[in-house]
């Protein structure tokens, strides 16, 4: 089973968009191993987008992240960190279709409502900016012979 770091930015907090984006990652079948509501520090912030560190947009990125409180996820499933970035869509509103969060739900990029690691080192690497290793909580869930 993959796991998968994946974050309710600060405008899907404010918007109040927290449950709503959690329903869909349940409704595709995908389980919630760990979550917690977090104010990240400027440190944290940089660490998260290191990979952008340079970029032109690197400042504002880690501006918008702190901006507000984020939902900071573990979700486990096969093939979740590709499965995700499916169910997120593209990091362009434009871009993004219809029946992902961020075309169904953001309208002004970089507004788009939710993060997901890229690949399964950045999610382990990522996860661990938030979590201890005793917070990812393994457990069953009798649908699983189902999806
Ligand atoms: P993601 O993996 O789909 O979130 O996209 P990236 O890793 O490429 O970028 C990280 C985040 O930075 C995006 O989700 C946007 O919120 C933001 N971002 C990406 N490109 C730009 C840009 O050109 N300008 C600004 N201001 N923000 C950007
Ligand atoms: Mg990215």
């Amino acid at each position: 089973m993959d796991r998968t770091f994946l974050m309710v930015k600060p405008d899907g907090v404010q918007r109040g968009l927290i449950g709503r984006i959690i329903s869909r990652l349940e409704d595709k079948g995908f389980k919630l191993v760990a979550g917690k509501l977090v104010q990240m520090t400027q440190e944290q912030a940089k660490r998260h987008y290191a990979e952008h560190e340079g970029k032109p947009f690197f400042d504002d990125l880690v501006r918008f992240i702190t901006s507000g409180p984020v939902f900071a996820m573990v979700w486990e499933g096969d093939d979740i960190v590709a499965l995700a970035r499916i169910v997120i869509g593209k990091t362009n509103v434009k871009e993004a279709a219809p029946g992902t969060i961020r075309g169904d739900f953001a309208s002004h990029t970089p507004h788009n409502l939710i993060h997901g690691a890229d690949s399964p080192e950045s999610a382990t690497r990522e996860a661990a900016n938030f979590f201890s290793p005793d917070e990812l909580v393994s457990y069953e869930k009798s649908i699983a012979a189902w999806l």
